[in-house]
C-alpha cells in the first residue's frame, strides 16, 4: 500500500492497515517535522515497530538530512523482531520503487552473541568472552607478537577486516543477527566489530538502549553518531530505571577486596615495565601534563573502560599532579580503598550525600575531589599504558574508579546508602555501599542535548505526563491511542470481592488474612476451570508468592487447580523459569492447559509473550507495589518531591500501574488474538485511570466492581463469544482500512487538518460514514453498556432458575 502523510510518500508494507497505526504515524511525522520530542502508547500488538519503521525509513529517504535512525529497545527478542521488520519493509520498498535504494541496517549486540572463533563462542559467560576477544585484538596484543610474543594468537576473525574498505565492510541491505553471522562466516570477518565499526557507514542501527544510555558504553559504542539522528527508544515504559541503574554503583566487602588484589598487581606491574622499559612511564607522564584529550589520542577500540561522566571541559585539563605518576596513581587508589573499608565497618545505616561523604574523606584522608574526579580515565590511560590484557582482574577496581569519578562529579541526584546488614533480621553483617542515583534525567540528558527528536513509545505508557516530568523533557506531542475493534477481544474486569462478599486485597494488613487469601485462591480455581489452555497469574512480589502458594497448599487450593491445570511457578533462577516456560508451553499447546504463577516486575512479566492459546486469562493478583521500606526507594520518592514536585503517593501509584499494564499486556498480542483481564484488588476501582487509556476504556462501568461469582459470570459470556466464528468482512472499514478507507478518511479530515490525534474520530467516521459528536458517542456507549448489563442479569436469573 502506498499513501501521502501530507507530502511524504508512505510505502506500507501490507494491503491493509489499522487505523491507530495510521494516526500514529501522523504523530510521528508531525514530531519529526517541528524537530521535538514525543511520547506516544500504541496498545500491545497493534504493529508498533512496523509503523514507526516505516515512517522514519519514509521520512529518511525523503528527506535525506535526516542521516541516521537510531532504534533503541530492551531485549534481543525485540531488537532481532525489528531487523526481521525492517528486512520486510526494504524488500517490499524495493518492488514498490522498481529499484533497490541505497540503505544499510545493522543490529548491535554483545560479543557473546556474534562471536565466531572456534575457541570463544562457546563460552557461556559474556565477561569471559569479551576478556578473551580483547586479550586476541587489542593494539597491545598486536604489539606484543610484533615483538616476537609467541604466546599471544591474534583472531583471525578481526584480522581480516583490516583488509577490508573500512566504510564497507559489508554489502547494502538490512541484516538481521542471523544474516550478520552468516556473512561473517562465509567471508571470514567478525560480525560484531563489522556492525561496530560500520555504524557510522548505515541508515538505521537497532540496539539495546545501554549502548545510548548508559554513559560508560555510550561514549564508546555511540559517539559517532550524527546529532540530526532520528532516535526511537521502543519498549520505553521502565526508561527511568534504565538510566538510573546505568549511574549507581554498588559497593561490598569482596569487591573492596578484589579491588586491592587489583591495586597491588597493577603496582606489580609497573615496577616490572619501571625495571624494562621506564621511558613509557615517562612518556605517560608527560602526556598527562599535557591533558586527558591529548593522552586520548593513543586509545583504540577496545580500550579498557570509558568514563562514566567526566564533562568535556576536564579532558582538556591536566591531569591534577598527584596521580600523574602511574605509582603516586595507584598510592591514591589504595588510600581511597582502605577509608572505604574503614567506612564499611559500621553498625547502623547511613544515609548521606556526596557533598558530605567527600568532606569526611578530606578530614581523613586529605584526598581532594579534583584528582578523585579524574580517577576512571586516568585508570583507563595506566592499563593501556601496561599494555595489560587480563583487565577481568581488574573490574572491581574499574568500579572504585567509577564510583570515585560520579561521587565527586554530581552533587545532587545521588544519594549514599551504607547498610550494614542484608535483611533487617541479619545477625551477621554484609555490608554494603549503595551509590545510588536519584535523577534519571541525568542519564538520559546527553541524548536530549544532542539528538533532536526523540521518540518514547510503548504499549504501556501511562501517564504520560509523569515521563517528562521525570526525565526533564519537553515534549511536542504525548498521545495515547484506543485500539479499534469489530469485537471486543478483550475482557478487562476488576474483581473486587469474593463470592462470600469479603473484600480481596494485597494490602499489607489484610494480604495474609486467610478469608482473603482463600478468595484469591478461590478466584485461580474457578478461572482454571473455565480458561481454555493458558492461564498467567501476577503476584507483587516473590515473597507474597511464596507466603500465598504455602497457604493454599495448606488450604488444599492447588490440589483443586491440578485437576484442571498444570501449575508451573517462576523463580529468581532463569534457567529453572526458562524450563517451567517451556513445560507451560507444551501443556498449552497438547491441550492440558497450564498455569503459570509470575511475579510482576519479574523477568515473565517483561519479556515473555503469552499470545494465542500460551494465554487466555492473566490475574494480576494485588497492586504490584514497590516494597516502601526500601531506603533507596525512600530517597528517590523524596528527591523527586524536592525537586520535580511529584508526590510519593503518586510515584508509587504510577509505577504500580505501569506494571500492572504490562502484566495485562502480556495475554493480548494483536487483533486476531483474544483474552481475559483479572485486575483482582479492590484498589484498582480508585487507579484504573493509570492505565493505558486502550485498557482503562475497555473497562465497563459495570466490571468494575465484581465478585468472583460476577466475574465467572462475564467470563463465561465473554469467552462463549469469542468462540463464535469472525467474519473479516466485519472488520472492513472499522478496525483495519484498505487504501480507499484510508483515503477516504484523509478527504474528511483535509479541510478541517486533521492528522489522527483523535484515536476514536477516525474509526468511527470510517465506520458509520457520519460524524458523531462526543454527546451522543457517549449516549450510544451508555445504551450498550445497560444492554450489557440487561443481559447478563438475565443470565443469571436464567442460571438461577435451573
Ligand atoms: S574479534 Fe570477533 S570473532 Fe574474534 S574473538 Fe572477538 S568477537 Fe570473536
Amino acid at each position: 500500500m502506498k499513501f501521502f502523510i501530507d507530502d511524504l510518500p508512505v510505502l506500507w508494507p501490507y494491503p491493509k492497515i489499522y487505523p491507530e497505526q495510521y494516526q500514529y504515524m501522523c504523530d510521528i511525522k508531525k514530531t519529526l517535522d517541528v524537530g521535538g520530542n514525543c511520547i506516544l502508547e500504541m496498545p500491545s500488538g497493534t504493529g508498533k515497530t512496523i509503523s514507526l519503521l516505516s515512517l522514519t525509513v519514509a521520512y529518511q529517504q525523503h528527506y535525506p538530512e535526516k542521516r541516521k535512525i537510531i532504534y533503541c529497545s530492551r531485549t534481543m527478542s525485540e531488537i532481532e523482531k525489528a531487523l526481521a521488520e525492517l528486512k520486510n519493509l526494504m524488500k517490499f520498498r524495493a518492488s514498490e520503487l522498481g529499484f533497490t535504494e541505497e540503505f544499510r541496517g545493522l543490529g548491535l549486540t554483545s560479543r557473546k552473541n556474534l562471536c565466531l572463533h572456534p575457541k570463544v563462542r562457546h563460552e557461556k559467560n559474556g565477561n569471559v568472552v569479551d576478556e578473551k576477544c580483547r586479550a586476541m585484538t587489542s593494539g597491545v596484543a598486536r604489539r606484543k607478537l610484533e615483538a616476537g610474543d609467541e604466546s599471544i594468537s591474534l583472531c583471525e576473525y578481526h584480522e581480516n577486516l583490516n583488509d577490508l574498505e573500512p566504510h564497507d565492510l559489508i554489502p547494502q541491505g538490512v541484516f538481521t543477527f542471523d544474516d550478520v553471522l552468516k556473512y561473517g562466516q562465509e567471508h571470514k570477518q567478525c560480525p560484531y566489530f563489522t556492525v561496530r565499526r560500520m555504524m557510522a557507514f548505515c541508515n538505521i542501527i537497532i540496539y539495546s538502549y545501554h549502548y545510548l544510555l548508559d554513559p560508560k558504553i555510550a561514549d564508546r559504542v555511540s559517539k559517532e553518531l550524527s546529532k540530526d539522528s532520528i532516535v526511537i527508544f521502543d519498549e520505553a515504559h521502565n526508561i527511568d530505571n534504565v538510566c538510573i541503574e546505568a549511574l549507581s554503583v554498588d559497593i561490598t566487602e569482596d569487591s573492596l577486596r578484589r579491588a586491592s588484589k587489583g591495586a597491588n598487581s597493577l603496582a606489580k606491574k609497573i615496577d616490572d615495565v619501571r625495571a624494562t622499559d621506564a621511558d613509557k612511564l615517562q612518556n605517560e607522564y608527560q602526556k598527562l601534563v599535557e591533558g586527558l584529550r591529548e593522552a586520548e589520542v593513543a586509545r583504540d577500540e577496545e580500550q579498557f573502560m570509558s568514563n562514566p561522566v567526566l564533562p568535556d571541559d576536564l579532558l582538556s585539563e591536566a591531569v591534577p599532579g598527584n596521580i600523574r605518576r602511574a605509582e603516586h596513581f595507584i598510592a591514591f587508589l589504595k588510600r581511597f580503598i582502605e577509608y572505604l573499608k574503614t567506612r564499611m565497618r559500621v553498625l547502623n545505616v547511613i544515609s548521606e550525600t556526596p557533598t558530605s561523604f567527600l568532606k569526611h574523606l578530606r578530614e581523613l584522608t586529605f584526598i581532594e575531589r579534583k584528582p578523585l574526579r579524574f580517577c576512571s580515565e586516568r585508570l583507563s590511560y595506566l592499563v593501556n599504558t601496561l599494555e595489560l590484557t587480563e583487565i577481568e582482574d581488574f573490574t572491581a577496581l574499574k568500579e572504585i574508579a567509577a564510583f570515585a569519578t560520579l561521587v565527586s562529579t554530581y552533587e545532587t541526584g545521588f544519594v549514599l546508602i551504607l547498610e550494614p546488614f542484608e535483611t533487617e533480621r541479619s545477625t551477621v553483617p554484609n555490608p554494603v555501599l549503595h551509590f545510588t542515583c536519584l535523577d534519571a534525567s541525568i542519564a538520559i540528558k546527553p541524548v536530549f542535548d544532542r539528538f533532536k527528536s526523540v521518540i518514547i513509545t510503548s504499549g504501556t505508557i501511562s501517564p504520560l505526563d509523569m515521563y517528562p516530568k521525570m526525565l526533564n523533557f519537553d515534549t511536542v506531542i504525548q498521545e495515547s491511542y484506543t485500539m479499534s475493534l469489530d469485537r471486543k477481544t478483550f475482557l478487562p474486569m476488576i474483581v473486587t470481592k469474593g463470592s462470600d462478599q469479603v473484600a480481596i486485597s494485597s494490602r499489607f494488613e489484610i494480604r495474609n488474612d486467610p478469608s482473603v487469601v482463600r478468595n484469591y485462591g478461590n478466584l485461580l480455581i474457578e478461572f482454571s476451570k473455565i480458561t481454555p489452555d493458558g492461564l498467567v497469574v501476577f503476584f507483587p512480589s516473590y515473597l507474597y508468592m511464596e507466603s500465598i502458594i504455602s497457604t493454599w497448599q495448606s488450604m488444599g487450593i492447588l490440589d483443586e487447580v491440578w485437576k484442571y491445570k498444570l501449575i508451573l511457578v517462576e523463580t529468581p533462577d532463569s534457567q529453572e523459569t526458562a524450563l517451567a516456560l517451556e513445560t507451560y508451553r507444551t501443556a498449552c499447546s497438547n491441550g492440558r492447559g497450564a498455569v503459570m504463577l509470575c511475579v510482576a516486575r519479574g523477568k515473565v512479566s517483561e519479556g515473555i509473550d503469552f499470545d494465542h492459546q500460551y494465554g487466555r486469562c492473566v490475574l494480576m493478583i494485588g497492586v504490584p507495589f514497590q516494597y516502601t521500606e526500601s531506603r533507596i526507594l525512600k530517597a528517590r520518592l523524596e528527591f523527586l518531591r524536592e525537586n520535580y514536585h511529584i508526590r510519593e503517593n503518586d510515584f508509587l501509584s504510577f509505577d504500580a500501574m505501569r506494571h500492572a499494564a504490562q502484566c495485562l499486556g502480556r495475554v493480548l498480542r494483536g487483533k486476531d488474538d483474544y483474552g481475559i483481564m483479572v485486575l483482582a484488588d479492590r484498589r484498582f476501582v480508585k487507579k484504573r485511570n493509570q492505565l493505558p487509556k486502550w485498557i482503562n476504556q475497555a473497562i465497563l462501568d459495570a466490571d468494575t466492581n465484581l465478585s468472583t461469582d460476577m466475574a465467572m459470570a462475564a467470563a463465561k459470556k465473554f469467552l462463549r463469544n469469542l468462540a463464535q466464528p469472525a467474519n473479516p468482512a466485519d472488520q472492513e472499514g472499522v478496525s483495519v482500512w484498505s487504501l480507499d478507507d484510508v483515503l477516504r478518511f484523509q478527504e474528511q479530515t483535509k479541510g478541517i487538518g486533521y492528522t489522527g490525534h483523535s484515536t476514536d474520530a477516525p474509526t468511527e467516521a470510517i465506520a458509520r460514514d457520519t460524524t458523531k459528536d462526543q454527546d451522543e458517542m457517549d449516549y450510544l456507549l451508555d445504551i450498550e453498556q445497560t444492554l450489557y448489563e440487561e443481559a447478563r442479569d438475565m443470565e443469571y436469573t436464567a442460571v438461577g432458575a435451573t
